[in-house]
C-alpha cells in the first residue's frame, strides 16, 4: 500500500468496524506485534476514560461497541502500544503525544476524503 494511502485506510477501517484489520494493518506498517482489542476497561481502571492500554499482555481495552469504531481512541491507544513495545514493557509516551499521532491519521483521512469529493 502507497504510503499516502496508509492513514486514511486505517481510520476507514475502524470507521467501518474492522478494528482489528486496522490494527493488524498498523502493527505492520510499524514492525510491532498486533494488539489484541476488547470491550471492557479493566476493573482495576479507576478514572472514566474510553479506553486503555495494557503493556503486559498488549491488549488495547476500549469502553463500548461504540469505541470500538472511534478511530481517536484506537489510535491514540496503539500509540501506547508502540511506544512501550521495549523490554520492560512500560506504558510509555505522553498522553500528548498520542493524541497528536491519532490526530495526523484523523486529518489525512479528511483530507483524502476531500479530495475523493472533488473528483465526484
Ligand atoms: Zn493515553
Amino acid at each position: 500500500m502507497a504510503q499516502d494511502n496508509f492513514k486514511p485506510a486505517v481510520v476507514w477501517l475502524i470507521l467501518n468496524g474492522k478494528t482489528e484489520e486496522a490494527l493488524t494493518l498498523l502493527a505492520k506498517n510499524y514492525k510491532v506485534n498486533v494488539p489484541s482489542v476488547k470491550v471492557g476497561l479493566p476493573k482495576r481502571h479507576k478514572v472514566k476514560a474510553y479506553g486503555c492500554y495494557t503493556a503486559k499482555n498488549e491488549t488495547i481495552s476500549v469502553l463500548n461497541s461504540d469505541t470500538l469504531t472511534n478511530p481517536f481512541v484506537i489510535i491514540h491507544e496503539f500509540y501506547h502500544h508502540l511506544r512501550s513495545k521495549a523490554v520492560d514493557k512500560m506504558h510509555r509516551g505522553t498522553e500528548k503525544n498520542a493524541d497528536k499521532f491519532a490526530f495526523e491519521f484523523l486529518r489525512e483521512y479528511q483530507e483524502a476524503v476531500k479530495r475523493a469529493q472533488r473528483i465526484t
